[in-house]
């Protein structure tokens, strides 16, 4: 009868594990490229409907109208620049 040495075993059990985790890197990956690229697009929506139907937002902090340009450069911003400023400040 013939027997397998142990260690072809053995390497053919890693080369699974590393099939696997391969395959879970390349399946994070996607998911990763998939929510930037979904990010990037609400980014776009926001920004033409923020361009189409004039839209203005008040800063969640002051209160005070968060500045056009602003709004066009980071369509889903919160916050007027020097709040979101002072918030990531806080945030360290
Ligand atoms: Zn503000």
């Amino acid at each position: 009868m013939f027997l397998r040495p142990d260690y072809i075993k053995e390497d053919m059990t890693m080369a699974d594990d590393v099939d696997i985790a391969s395959n879970a890197i390349d399946a994070a990956m996607e998911d990763t490229l998939a929510l930037r690229r979904a990010s990037a697009e609400a980014d776009m929506a926001a920004r033409r409907n923020i361009e189409n139907q004039n839209v203005t937002r008040e800063c969640c902090e002051c209160g005070e109208d968060i500045p056009r340009p602003r709004l066009i450069a980071a369509p889903r911003t919160k916050r007027c620049a020097p709040c979101q400023e002072e918030f990531e400040t806080r945030a360290r």
